[in-house]
């Protein structure tokens, strides 16, 4: 994949956050496979609940789904299959997410930012296979994402 495709991919993910309802955090994913986007998703409650994700001391409710996971759930619905794609998302994955993509098989994880003392997520899949990487954001807004992954 060029380095211009990752970064519009990078782009639409952080696009796909703006859709949160999430005061927290709004974090986006794109799934992209064989130059196509497969699935997306971005953090929120599930269908038919109302879209306030934090309780009244502004945690986040335990039934928010993150981004990751909205997208490889829109992803069961479709005949498309997770294994080998490539993954865009816009705050590392956690931990339960990370876990979930190392079993959907999927190649790659990009993601643009870390959550600060949040790495045990990267480090699963560091550790799981080495074929998962990362791009940190400063190097899409300076838009040298080449070398880095
Ligand atoms: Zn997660």
């Amino acid at each position: 994949m060029k380095p211009r495709e990752k970064k519009l991919y990078m782009d639409l993910a952080q696009r796909m956050g703006q859709m949160s309802y999430c005061h927290r955090a709004q974090v986006g994913c794109v799934v992209v496979k064989e130059d196509n986007i497969i699935s997306y998703g971005w953090n929120g409650t599930p269908a038919g609940e109302d879209n306030c994700c934090e309780d009244e001391h502004g945690i986040s409710k335990p039934n928010v789904i993150h981004a990751e996971d909205n997208a490889l759930r829109k992803l069961t619905r479709t005949d498309s299959s997770s294994k080998g794609a490539e993954v865009f998302v816009t705050i590392a994955p956690c931990i339960r997410c990370a876990e979930k993509l190392s079993d959907a098989r999927v190649s790659k994880v990009y993601y643009a930012a870390l959550r600060k003392g949040r790495t045990v997520g990267i480090e699963h899949l560091q550790r799981h296979d080495k074929l998962f990487s990362h791009a940190h954001q400063t190097a899409f807004q300076h838009n040298e994402c080449m070398g880095l992954w």
